[in-house]
């Protein structure tokens, strides 16, 4: 049945030009795509500490969000019309561990980004939120309100992050949208873009790096939990559909709404057994998996819950059944199996 919901193509097209921080990483990178495919102007911001310069299109510039005066410099001289942050520490397990790094980008670095766009009388701003902001889900799925009481630093500074901009809005007449991401999967469809950490933790690129031939099996981390196979379920957003949510979430900020706050995932789960089905099918790979203990911090199930995502910003996933995201995955990884560098 066609989508009730119109395409990005169809959606009001954001007034640029865009300051992008974390441009050069997986989610910036195609949002930034999408963006230009549109026509909006776009200025890349970002310090190439985790992203990728091949993966920059269009205007860039290397800065560290530490630097406040570089920064506000930038803002003066480019004048952005809005600001998508998605430059960040994303790692819980590293943030358990190195807790201040990720004060500092993810907190420290965001006051910096508020207080440059405070100079430079820019106001609105889509920051890249987390469902790790929810921590151990009290119920599932995990709606809007569910209680957002985060368990690793990661998640903490990412609640910080949204509790900055909220007080910014209510101060200073910032306005904002917190997109709570599930897991962002995914490529872009024509294989350019893609998913390149290092080190890799994800599931879905971790099973294609075996079916590359460059690890010799894919450990499951458990498979003792309250689920129907035993392993843990997640809510697998398409890259590309997480980018078209931005994009639709600039377009209500321009339009001069003040502040959202909206979860974006399917609502459905696949089991990490189903993921490796997934990958073994797209890949022709046996793929060997072993079970061994469970991660740390890592719920059975977490779904996005919620209706905000289609009632405010018209957008429900397009790209994101898990076939799809896994034929996308493989197509990037066999053409660049070394990530952007070779
Ligand atoms: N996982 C796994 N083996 C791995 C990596 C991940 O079993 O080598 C599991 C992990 O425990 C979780 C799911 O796969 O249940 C998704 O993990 P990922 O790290 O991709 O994303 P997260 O949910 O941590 O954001």
């Amino acid at each position: 049945m066609p989508s009730p919901v119109p395409s990005a193509s169809q959606t009001p097209v954001p007034t640029g030009p865009l300051l992008v921080t974390g441009g050069a990483g997986y989610i910036g990178s195609h949002t930034v795509r999408l963006l230009r495919s549109l026509g909006v102007e776009t200025i890349v911001v970002d310090d190439l500490s985790t992203g990728h310069a091949a993966a920059v299109d269009g205007d860039f510039e290397q800065l560290d969000l530490g630097d406040l005066e570089a920064l506000k410099d930038c803002f003066q001289r480019r004048r952005p019309a809005a600001v998508v942050h998605f430059a960040a520490r994303c790692y819980v397990g590293e943030s358990v561990t190195d807790p201040a790094s990720y004060y500092l980008a993810n907190v420290h670095h965001t006051w910096n980004l508020l207080e440059a766009m405070r100079a430079a009388d820019c106001r609105d701003i889509v920051f890249s939120s987390s469902c790790a902001t929810y921590g151990e889900p009290q119920f599932v799925p995990l709606t809007e309100d569910h209680p957002q009481l985060p368990i690793s630093p990661y998640g903490k500074t990412k609640l910080h992050m949204e509790h900055m901009l909220d007080d910014y809005a209510r101060a200073y007449g910032l306005r904002f949208a917190a997109l709570r991401y599930f897991n962002a999967a995914g490529a872009s469809a024509d294989g350019r873009l893609g998913e390149v950490h290092e080190p890799e933790t994800h599931l879905i690129p971790l099973a294609l790096q075996v079916a590359l031939g460059q690890r010799a099996e894919l450990l499951i981390f458990g498979g003792d939990y309250d689920t129907p196979d035993g392993t843990c379920i997640r809510d697998y957003i398409h890259v590309e559909d997480l980018a078209d949510a931005h994009l639709r979430a600039l377009g209500k900020l321009q339009a001069g709404t003040q502040c959202l706050q909206v979860n974006l995932g399917t609502g459905d789960g696949y089991s990490v057994q189903e993921v490796i089905d997934g990958a073994r099918r797209a890949t022709g790979h046996p793929i060997p998996a072993r079970i061994v203990e469970r991660r740390p911090g890592d719920p059975p199930r977490l779904l996005a819950g919620g209706s905000r995502a289609i009632e405010q910003l018209g957008w429900q996933p397009r790209r994101s059944d898990l076939d799809a995201i896994i034929q996308d995955a493989w197509n990037f990884m066999r053409a660049h199996p070394k990530g952007y560098d070779v």
